[in-house]
């Protein structure tokens, strides 16, 4: 469980990515903007732990903005590049392999049905 705040208005949120229940920004949502999932990964207790965090949020909150770190920046959006970091975890491996199965059962159904046809046309 990551806490994080939101990179455009400072609320707390559980997790990176996830979306902003005030604002509504989706972090990932944005797959091509690194640069804001760099910044909201930057924005969460794995940077700034504890009551740091919350001070960051209070400053966005107050519409001060935040200083980022332009090293950390770029190291994170380095990162996001090299897909070092599951940016989203949806696809977990149990969902592939139900995936496959369904995927499997649909190609037998499609197979038996054009089987029982070309047995009909005889
Ligand atoms: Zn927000």
């Amino acid at each position: 469980m990551t806490l994080a705040v939101c990179v455009r208005c400072g609320e707390s949120k559980v997790g990176a990515f996830t979306p902003c229940a005030r604002c509504g920004l989706d972090p990932a949502a944005h797959g091509t903007d690194k640069e804001l999932q760099a910044k909201s990964l930057l924005l969460s207790d794995r940077f700034f732990p504890g009551g740091e965090l919350e001070a960051m949020g209070q400053r966005i909150r107050a519409g001060q903005g935040v200083d980022f770190d332009s090293a950390k920046l770029a190291e994170l959006l380095e990162e996001l590049k090299t897909q070092k970091l599951p940016v989203v975890s949806k696809a977990s491996p149990g969902c592939t392999v139900v995936g496959l199965v369904l995927l499997g059962g649909a190609l037998l159904f499609v197979a038996g049905v054009l089987w029982m046809w070309r047995s009909y046309g005889r």
